[in-house]
């Protein structure tokens, strides 16, 4: 750990390229020094203050140019420098920004300076893994850091900053605090049996663990939304040919992408597409008719469609607003009860009867299988109904906004805190799974240090999740919360 910040660090940290600005930093005990040879600067640098500097064309290969030599040294450009003393910085090393026009070359320039002044070229997320090692951020902040840049979607970018400032860390935090004080209370146990600390009764043992479990099942269960950060809700687009599905898929996605004929059955293959809705992702499927009686081609392309119905986490069913609903769509219909559902009617510029539109939409979701489960029933009365017109626009935005609205009904942007990577998820498997074995072997009456074993190995995984070590952690508690007084 102390001997990478002994190295000073250099990299462009802006995108590669031209841009209005480039941003040449520096990381490491070296970086002030290095940075006043690379730039003149007409005041001293300070910690948190921007100052003005002129960058010179090296008299020589790899050194800066020097005042008062024969060849007046060229200037190149201006710059911005600032600068942040450690531990007060990004890095907790000292660091300093050099924000340049944003020339490739001027700033490939300061770079090659800063190397023959000894700096190291930064490896990629080196800066971020200084700012680990140093303490200022743990693991999955540092990891939120990479996802905040990843960000496809403002949600995205929303899940990445709360990580970011902690958020996931807090949640982890009072489990794995329940889980040192119990090993800090075996410990003594064992280590002091002989002396005044009792030796800890397995049931109160059993009662702790029981109370850090309900934490990290919720924190496990959370993977199930927190995976979908990245990957987005699914929507499949179900109906009869013709109904205008793939003319909804269009608008929803504003390109052409999904072929759009008049023939019936002519989609296929599934089309599919990712947007945005209100910053979530949103993986929109568009499917061919399912309908029977089909050619070879098609029969292929309804399975799929099948397929994606069941998988999807949302359903949109069109409908033909200007004719009743068939059997067949009834019959669909009534096979998405218990599903996250929409109705849509599409066509609403040919409907006559406007009274078609006013009809409830439970009415077609009829005879829903008994509601076992409570999740099954609160889907069931969430079933909407919307009017749109594909051809006019007319009833678009109505359908972007209850999407939203379904979306957020999935648990996507209310919890804070989630796993999010696969990462996350293991380790919280793996601590559940130790803290699991560790129960059993206390109810068996297994000898403490075998149960203590256990409890480590589930702090082992708490901590992968933080990137913190523990063993000093652990040592520290033992003795400030018994007193051992000899
Ligand atoms: P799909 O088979 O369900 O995917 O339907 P398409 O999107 O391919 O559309 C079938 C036909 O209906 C095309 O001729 C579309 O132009 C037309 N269509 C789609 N939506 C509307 C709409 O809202 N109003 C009208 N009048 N025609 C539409
Ligand atoms: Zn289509």
């Amino acid at each position: 750990m102390e001997n990478l910040a002994h190295e000073t660090i250099v990299a462009i940290s802006t995108p590669p390229g031209r841009g209005g600005i480039g941003i040449v930093r520096l990381s490491g005990p070296r970086a002030v020094p290095m940075a006043e040879a690379l730039v003149r600067l007409r005041h001293p640098l300070q910690h948190a203050s921007a100052r003005f500097a002129e960058i010179y064309e090296p008299s020589a290969p790899g050194e800066p140019a020097a005042e008062g030599t024969s060849e007046a040294p060229r200037k190149l450009d201006e710059a911005v420098v600032t600068c942040f003393q450690a531990p007060r910085s990004y890095t907790g090393e000292d660091l300093v920004e050099i924000a340049a026009h944003g020339s490739p070359v001027v700033l490939q320039m300061l770079v090659r300076a800063a190397l023959a002044q000894g700096a190291r070229l930064a490896r990629p997320g080196e800066f971020t893994e200084r700012a680990f090692l140093s303490g200022r951020l743990d693991l999955t902040q540092a990891e939120a850091v990479r996802d905040l840049i990843d960000a496809q979607t403002l949600y995205q970018a929303r899940v990445a900053a709360e990580q970011m400032g902690g958020a996931l860390s807090r949640r982890v935090q009072p489990a794995k605090q329940q889980l040192v004080e119990l090993i800090a209370l075996l410990e003594a146990g064992i280590d002091f049996a002989e002396d005044d600390v009792d030796v800890t009764p397995n049931a109160q043992i059993l009662t702790r663990i029981d109370a850090m479990q309900p934490i990290l099942e919720s924190l496990h269960r959370s993977f199930a939304r927190g995976r979908l950060v990245h990957s987005g809700l699914t929507l499949a687009i179900v109906g009869r040919p013709n109904v205008g599905k793939s003319s909804l898929f269009n608008r929803l996605v504003e390109r052409e992408r999904a072929i759009v004929t008049a023939m019936p059955g002519t989609t296929r293959d599934l089309v599919s597409e990712r947007v945005s809705l209100g910053g979530i992702p949103l993986e929109l499927v568009d499917t061919a008719g399912l309908r029977e009686g089909a050619d070879e081609a098609e029969t292929i392309g309804i399975q799929k469609s099948r397929e994606a119905l069941a998988d999807a986490h949302l359903v949109m069913l069109v409908v033909e607003g200007n004719t009743p609903l068939s059997e067949e769509e009834q019959a669909l219909a009534a096979s998405l009860a218990g599903r996250r559902a929409l109705l849509v009617r599409n066509k609403s510029d040919l409907v006559q009867q406007k009274s078609l539109l006013d009809t409830q939409p439970e009415a077609l979701f009829a005879s829903p299988p008994e509601a076992s489960s409570e999740k099954e029933s609160e889907t069931v009365t969430n079933i909407r109904a919307v009017s749109t017109s594909a051809l006019t626009g007319e009833g678009i935005a109505g359908l972007r906004e209850t999407l939203l609205q379904m979306m957020q009904a999935e648990g996507m942007g209310s919890e804070s805190g989630m796993l999010t990577s696969l990462r996350h998820h293991e380790a919280v498997s793996a601590a559940l799974a130790a803290l699991g074995k560790a129960r059993a072997a206390a109810q068996a009456g297994i000898p403490h240090e075998m149960v203590l074993l256990d409890l480590y190995e589930a702090l082992r995984q708490l901590d992968s999740l933080t990137g913190e070590t523990t063993a000093d952690d652990i040592l520290n508690r033992i003795f400030s919360t018994f007193c051992i007084g000899k």
